[in-house]
């Protein structure tokens, strides 16, 4: 998978803050602080974290549905950071989304079949037969019915919804997908099906995908790498099985331990991540997870950790891991 798609490089969005009733203006929320990554041609990055991270702000930069406030946003190749929305045009075929919420991002005056006609026309002028036989085929493609075609939204399952604002995305054959929380509003059983269906369209279409999501049962499923995020950064990002095996950040490690488990006994052995999340506003000096941290130094406090590879292809920002490099030097003395 080395044939890179996206590259995101030291992404950072501020949103400056309003004076109100209480003051407060004059200040930044630190949303999105420095996240570089990449994603590969048919892969699928799971990106992780607490609600309020920065994970979703981070797919809509990408999208360019908001404007990044620095760093560099490669699509294959070409930065489209500071493009604007008419130059974005040929960019956005490519770059589909599927957000968590499919009743409020779909028209409920349209019909089902002219929903996912729409962004077809927007590029491409087919007869109307033409037109039509391409969204029956989209339609069949992720489990709809035809007779659904002259339906509205509001007449569908939230599932079958989701059905359909995939089937939108990829009405214009794009190749990479920003699914924002797709299956968060669905019944368990229900967001099986659908995290399939976006598996097999993965593999027909070699599609890629940021995988934006808080369960991590869901992303460990579908992911081939993950990223950690706190308060605005990326804490680790590693191959699927290293992260749920392996993790090497306190901050990843107090994630899995808070996964839910059916077994009480092994619950009582769960420790348990203290303390709130600190106000990207003013987000702590040093390591910013350093007030949440059972591990935390002096150094923590004042020295922020740089993102290193501490094993092959797994990168961490905490001061109690070895870069690899240095590992090996080690070794050899
Ligand atoms: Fe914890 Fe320090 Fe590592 Fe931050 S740098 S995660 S505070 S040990």
């Amino acid at each position: 998978m080395s044939d890179v798609l996206l590259e995101v490089r030291d992404l950072v969005k501020h949103y400056p803050t309003q004076q109100g009733l209480f003051g407060g203006g004059g200040a930044k929320v630190r949303a999105v602080d420095g996240v570089s990554f990449s994603i590969a041609s048919g892969e699928t990055l799971g990106l992780v974290g607490e609600s309020g991270c920065g994970k979703s702000t981070t797919g809509k930069l990408i999208l360019r549905l908001q404007d990044p406030t620095r760093g560099t946003i490669l699509w294959r190749g070409r930065d489209i950071s500071r493009l604007s929305q008419g130059e974005m045009r040929p960019v956005r075929r490519e770059l589909q989304a599927v957000f968590q919420d499919p009743y409020s991002s779909l028209n409920p005056r349209m019909r089902a079949a002219d929903i996912v006609a729409e962004p077809i026309r927007n590029y491409d002028a087919l007869p109307q037969a033409q037109m039509r036989e391409r969204v029956a085929g989209l339609f069949e493609r992720v489990g709809l019915r035809p007779d659904q075609m002259v339906k509205y939204p509001f007449e569908f399952s939230g599932g079958q919804r989701q059905r359909l604002g995939i089937a939108r995305a990829l009405s214009v054959r794009p190749k990479l997908i920003v699914c924002d929380e797709p299956v968060s509003a669905l019944d368990v059983s229900v967001q099986a099906q659908v995290i399939n269906l976006l598996m097999d369209l993965q593999q027909e279409f070699r599609l890629s995908y940021l995988f934006v999501a808080h369960d991590l049962a869901v992303v460990e499923h579908i992911s081939h790498r993950v990223a950690v995020m706190y308060l605005g950064k990326v804490v680790e990002i590693a191959p699927k099985k290293a992260i749920f095996t392996r993790p090497q950040h306190p901050y990843t490690e107090a994630l899995l331990e808070a996964v839910p488990v059916p077994d009480p006994a092994a619950r009582r052995k769960r420790r348990v991540l203290g303390g709130d999340v600190p106000s990207p506003i003013k987000p702590p000096s040093g390591c910013r997870f350093h007030t949440r941290c059972p591990y935390v130094e002096e150094r923590c406090k004042l020295e922020e950790p740089p993102l290193k590879e501490v094993v092959p292809g797994q990168f961490v920002a905490c001061h109690l891991r070895q870069p690899v490099a240095m590992l090996k030097q080690e070794a050899v003395a």
